[in-house]
């Protein structure tokens, strides 16, 4: 499957568009991905079987974007986010000034 980029609707095979994902801000759960075709930089959170794309709300992140990507796996760890779909694994690490206020 192809996911799309929602700034300039380009399409990605998921290796590419998962290893555009930097930066995984884990006390906010999201991490940053920077579209490789318009260079358009956004947030999102993984989720099980969907990409939500949103905004900050409080202390909170309303997702009002949702990219369905059947088969997705997350899974938090201490120093990053694990990206799994179909059994191919990408690490997110976690982002460094974070990481001194843990
Ligand atoms: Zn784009």
């Amino acid at each position: 499957m192809m996911i799309p980029c929602l700034a300039c609707d380009a399409e990605f095979a998921p290796d590419e568009y998962f290893r555009a994902c930097t930066d995984y801000n884990r006390s906010r759960d999201l991490v940053a991905w920077t579209c490789p075709a318009c260079g358009n930089r956004d947030e999102m959170r993984v989720l099980p079987g969907e990409l939500g794309f949103g905004y900050p709300h409080g202390r909170r992140y309303a997702v009002h974007d949702r990219v369905r990507v059947p088969g997705l796996h997350r899974r938090r760890r201490d120093l990053r986010l694990d990206i799994t779909l179909d059994k191919k694994v990408w690490h997110v690490p976690a982002r460094a000034g974070h990481l001194a206020f843990r």
